[in-house]
């Protein structure tokens, strides 16, 4: 079953974003955190595919925003590569505003929670890209 969740530009995470000045990423991550990417449920949702909602990365799950950027089998062992490349650590969260908000920690610097915040959105735009490959 697809999940409609909302979360709007009151979200906690919605706005910390805005406190990192970041790169073109921070624009696809904003649409990321309000769920507004054109994940396959979203398409469905406005009726522009009538087709299968399959995840392309694991061909298992429904292709829903958190499924495809954090509970998908294939993107959850590119979040271990990416954690142990950049020794964070951390938990695997499967909601996007959750796991945004845990690249902040407040006994860091503005400066590294920010670097912080530009790898996650450096990362989820990484993951959809390689996403897209496979689709198109
Ligand atoms: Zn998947």
């Amino acid at each position: 079953m697809l999940q409609d969740t909302s979360i709007g530009e009151g979200n906690e995470g919605f706005s910390e974003l805005w406190k990192v000045m970041a790169l073109p990423a921070q624009h696809f991550a904003q649409r990321v955190l309000v769920y507004k990417i054109t994940t396959k449920d979203n398409l469905m949702n406005k009726g522009i595919i009538m087709s299968s909602t399959t995840c392309v990365m694991c061909a298992v799950e429904d292709e829903i925003i958190n499924h495809l950027f954090f509970k998908c089998k294939i993107e959850w062992y590119m979040w271990n590569q990416y954690t142990k490349w950049f020794a964070i650590v951390g938990v695997h969260h499967f909601k996007v505003d959750h796991d945004f908000k845990q690249f902040y920690l407040m006994e860091l610097s503005k400066k590294r929670n920010n670097a912080r915040r530009c790898l996650w959105m450096v990362m989820v735009g990484y993951n959809w890209n390689q996403r897209n490959n496979i689709l198109f």
